[in-house]
């Protein structure tokens, strides 16, 4: 990817038993089991994953509680072009994300030019816009290093 107006977010502290306490939620040791899998990830997820890496915990807390996270604002949920839909942690406000479709990796960015886009349209579109996501869907630059490698070949 080209140097641009671009800017990649910065990861910042992100603390998901706070977000569901600012819900009215208690820290629960369930809670959590969940919270601090979904912190050790460090990267985008399924629920059915997290239901696998944590057998202790019942399948409805886990889905449960990625609801109240993505309610929150504190988790992302991503549209995948096909199967179940991903969460990552959202490290900042508004952004918008870049996911590989090969290996799925999840990058979060800002860009102001979007965002200009964005409010310019709002002239043109009947009624009131109330947000707007976007999802750009990429080959990661480590899948592509692979692929150059023929360590693996990339079925279409
Ligand atoms: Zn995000
Ligand atoms: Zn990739
Ligand atoms: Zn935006």
């Amino acid at each position: 990817m080209a140097a641009s107006a671009l800017s990649k977010v910065e990861s910042v502290g992100v603390n998901l038993s706070n977000a569901l306490e600012d819900r009215g939620l208690r820290r629960t040791a369930t809670r959590m089991t969940v919270t601090g899998r979904i912190e050790q990830l460090n990267g985008a997820f399924t629920a059915e994953q997290l239901c696998r890496d944590l057998p202790g915990v019942g399948r409805a807390t886990v889905y449960r509680t990625i609801r109240h996270l993505v309610d929150a604002g504190a988790l992302c949920k991503l549209p995948i072009l096909d199967g179940a839909p991903m969460y990552s942690i959202a490290r900042i406000e508004h952004h918008h994300h870049t996911i590989c479709s090969s290996c799925g990796a999840v990058g979060e960015f800002r860009h102001s030019t979007v965002e200009r886009v964005m409010r310019s349209l709002a002239k043109e579109i009947d009624g009131d816009i109330v947000g707007h996501r976007m999802e750009i869907f990429i080959t990661c630059n480590s899948c592509l290093a692979e692929s150059a490698t023929g360590k693996f070949s990339v079925h279409v």
